[in-house]
């Protein structure tokens, strides 16, 4: 066997389970694919260190809401998770509006025109991972670990251990990392992500509207960064202000009504006066590239596999769509054939490198061309929104990337 991280615990502790794949983290990624990966008759454990936490319910709402593509919500569907969701918390986009530093720059998409229901539904976090949860919990075949932490990865011929910091050791044919941007997993496949920090803190908040959104997602691309209002049901929408560093703090440390003021200004006062109803919070950015989405017996997915900024909504949402991905792979498989074949992994690399790598491209840019200052730059992408915005082949391609 080829240790693939330092072990910390003795080799010869006796492996306590065997399953065809381990997910190692639990969040809304590697919920999702230990769920996909059970319905497809698959035998899998789930290894997360957080316990669950309740979601937000009442008059109380997650600042940390993500607006999923109407084809993940469709996978969350089948899945059996998206019918647990609230539907009075949930709310459909309908249009988005893009404003770019000058009057002229201004790019709309309205899910009408692209003849679909829906843009995007805007989801609380908790809400989603909470559904996750009881999915899970409901399905009773799959072997959720947690509280736990990984401790050493070994890689052998014929399956990959996972030791735990608790003692126990699983044998399994695949190993997925989907614990987030720092993975685990990925540092003991040897796998090096490319990362490099925006300098940037995204802000978020929720806040009560005077006018109401008509399920509109507003987005600024503004000298001191990306401001983006989320639409949430009622007269609420959910912010998230990616700006430099020091602005950051500074808006984390204003009061509720200074803020509000701020954000009202900043906005153009498009959904009039603004009260802020859950306290502000901060999430720093970068971009990490990860050369190889595969190593032997081992997967990525979700952020373990990409991070990008958030202008565009798409995180999750890609990470939704590696799961989907990987899920049918392994599901397709031959009769007998093990999960953690080559020639399975690099199928699975290969289906998701243009989405992964268009994202990450699409959205460094973006984001780099609105951060330039020279005038001429600023005349460019100004007119360059304005230009997009009357090509309307070209906006419902967009959108249909954005909406798979
Ligand atoms: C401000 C902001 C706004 C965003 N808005 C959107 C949006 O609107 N739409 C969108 O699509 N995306 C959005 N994103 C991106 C989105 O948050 C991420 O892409 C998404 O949370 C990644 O999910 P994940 O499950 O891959 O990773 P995580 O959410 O990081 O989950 C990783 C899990 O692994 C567990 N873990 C960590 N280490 C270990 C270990 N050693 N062993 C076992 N488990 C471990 C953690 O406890 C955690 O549960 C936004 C991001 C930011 C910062």
């Amino acid at each position: 066997m080829k240790s693939a991280s330092r072990p910390s615990q003795p080799p010869s502790s006796p492996v306590t389970a065997r399953h065809e794949v381990v997910v190692v983290g639990g969040g809304l990624v590697g919920a999702s694919l230990a769920l996909a990966l059970d319905q497809a008759g698959l035998s899998v454990a789930l290894v997360e260190p957080r316990p669950a936490q309740p979601a937000a319910s009442g008059e109380a709402w997650d600042s940390r809401v993500y607006a999923i593509s109407p084809g993940n919500a469709g996978f969350l569907d089948r899945l059996g998770v998206w019918r647990r969701l609230d539907p009075q918390r949930v709310q459909p986009v309908a249009s988005m509006l893009i404003y770019g530093d000058r009057a002229q720059g201004r790019l709309s998409f309205s899910a009408y025109d692209a003849g679909l229901r829906e843009l995007a539904h805007i989801v609380e976090s908790g809400a989603l991972q909470q559904a996750l949860n009881e999915a899970i919990a409901d399905c009773g075949r799959l072997r959720l670990l947690c509280p736990a932490r990984t401790s050493a990865l070994e890689i052998g011929e014929r399956a990959a251990r996972l030791d735990l910091d608790d003692g126990r050791s699983i044998e399994a044919e695949l190993v997925v990392g989907t614990d987030g941007g720092d993975s685990w997993v990925r540092q003991a496949a040897g796998i090096t992500a490319q990362v490099s920090d925006y300098g940037q803190t995204g802000v978020v908040a929720n806040f009560e509207t005077a006018l109401p959104h008509r399920g509109a997602a507003l987005q600024w691309f503004r000298a001191d960064g990306v401001l983006a209002l989320l639409p949430l049901p009622g007269r609420r929408v959910s912010m998230v202000w990616s700006t430099a560093l020091e602005h950051a703090q500074l808006l984390l440390a204003l009061d509720a009504r200074a803020l509000a003021e701020t954000v009202s200004a900043a906005s153009a006062g498009a959904l009039g006066a603004l009260r802020l109803i859950t306290p502000p919070a901060g999430f720093p950015l970068r971009l990490a590239h990860v050369p190889r989405l595969v190593a032997p017996r081992v997967a990525l997915a979700g952020d373990a596999a990409h991070h990008v900024h958030p202008l565009a909504g798409q995180g999750v949402n890609l990470g939704f769509r590696d799961v989907r991905e990987l899920a049918s792979v392994l599901a397709a498989r031959a009769p007998g054939q093990d999960c953690g074949d080559r020639q399975l992994l690099r199928r699975y690399e290969r289906a998701r490198r243009e989405d992964i790598a268009t994202m990450e491209f699409g959205t460094d840019g973006l984001q780099k061309l609105f951060a330039a200052n020279p005038v001429w730059i600023s005349g460019m992408r100004n007119s360059g929104m304005a230009a997009v915005d009357r090509l309307p082949l070209l906006k419902n391609l967009l959108i249909r990337h954005a909406a798979a």
